[in-house]
């Protein structure tokens, strides 16, 4: 999996780097089922320990499935223990403070894995591309970001980060899908067509991203995500050899004297 994960301040150039994704569905399927099961297992451990906090941030265009993949990996994972922030266009009240300030408050506690749906990253792209804050504020940004993840990471978090990679002929299928099917409208924003319009831009803020603020510490992934069943099999694969590297310790069963001296009291009640 490490032919994913950016190395610190390596150079990226989306275009040439892989959408697609390879081998086929069906393996991919099955595989990918024996890795949830095994998420399954980990992510109850971590919750029974209640020691590590796991964070997995995730960024990519509009439609690049960050949604979908929430959904896909953590399918049948246990509720308790797992939290998905979503990250908005900030209310006045978030405006007030500084932009680290929200996204702190929803970061995992221990025995917890919370998921980003986008992130403070947003703060370097849609802010910067529309600017919404001056050059001179957004561009410090990179390096406080770097220092707000050691400090997470310093305290016990464990960080991911996955750039979920689509090309721009999935996206155009993507918004078509959402436009033939009512049931779908809901999901589409006109304002996508806007951002669309404007790729280039995005895959330049991302670029930045990418080679800026991947670190020892908080690793960005490209995920290939064109199709979803590898999107899905890449980060849960990565996830279940983070958490298998954790070496987490389930508390201890109890002595088998004790478990008979229990199990006799509620027989003799
Ligand atoms: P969605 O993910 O489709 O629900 O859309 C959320 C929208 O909120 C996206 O258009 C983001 O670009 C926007 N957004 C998220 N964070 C920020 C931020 N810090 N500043 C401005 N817009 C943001
Ligand atoms: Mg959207």
């Amino acid at each position: 999996m490490d032919k994913y994960r950016v190395s610190p301040k390596e150079k990226v150039k989306l275009q040439d780097i892989e959408t697609e994704g390879i081998g086929s569905k069906e393996e991919a399927v099955a595989k990918f089922l024996e890795i949830n099961e095994k998420l399954e297992v980990l992510q109850e451990r971590l919750y029974s320990e209640g020691k590590h906090k796991i964070l997995v941030v995730l960024q990519g265009m509009d439609t690049s499935g960050k949604d979908g993949a929430i959904r896909g990996v953590f399918d049948g994972v246990n509720p308790q223990g797992v939290k998905v922030a979503n990250f908005k266009v900030p209310t006045a009240e978030e405006l007030a403070h500084d932009y680290l300030w929200r996204v702190h408050k929803q970061t995992p506690g221990k025995g917890e894995i919370v998921i980003f749906n986008r992130s403070h990253y947003e703060d370097v792209l849609v802010v910067r591309i529309h600017n919404l804050v001056p050059d001179k504020v957004w561009k410090k940004r990179y390096d406080q970001i770097n220092d707000f993840e050691r400090l997470l990471a310093e305290e016990g978090t464990t960080i991911l980060k996955f750039f979920l990679h689509i090309s721009r002929k999935e996206q155009k299928e993507r918004l078509l899908e959402r436009l033939a099917d009512p049931s779908k409208h809901w999901k589409f924003n006109p304002g996508d067509l806007k951002e669309r319009a404007i790729w280039d831009k995005y895959e330049e803020a991302y670029e930045d991203v990418l080679e800026r603020t991947s670190t020892e510490w908080a690793p960005w992934y490209i995920i290939p995500a064109d199709k979803k069943w590898f999107r899905n099999l890449v980060i849960g694969k990565i996830l279940l050899e983070t958490l298998e590297k954790l070496d987490i310790e389930v508390p201890p069963s109890m002595p088998a004297d004790e478990v008979k001296q229990y199990q006799q009291q509620l027989e003799n009640e």
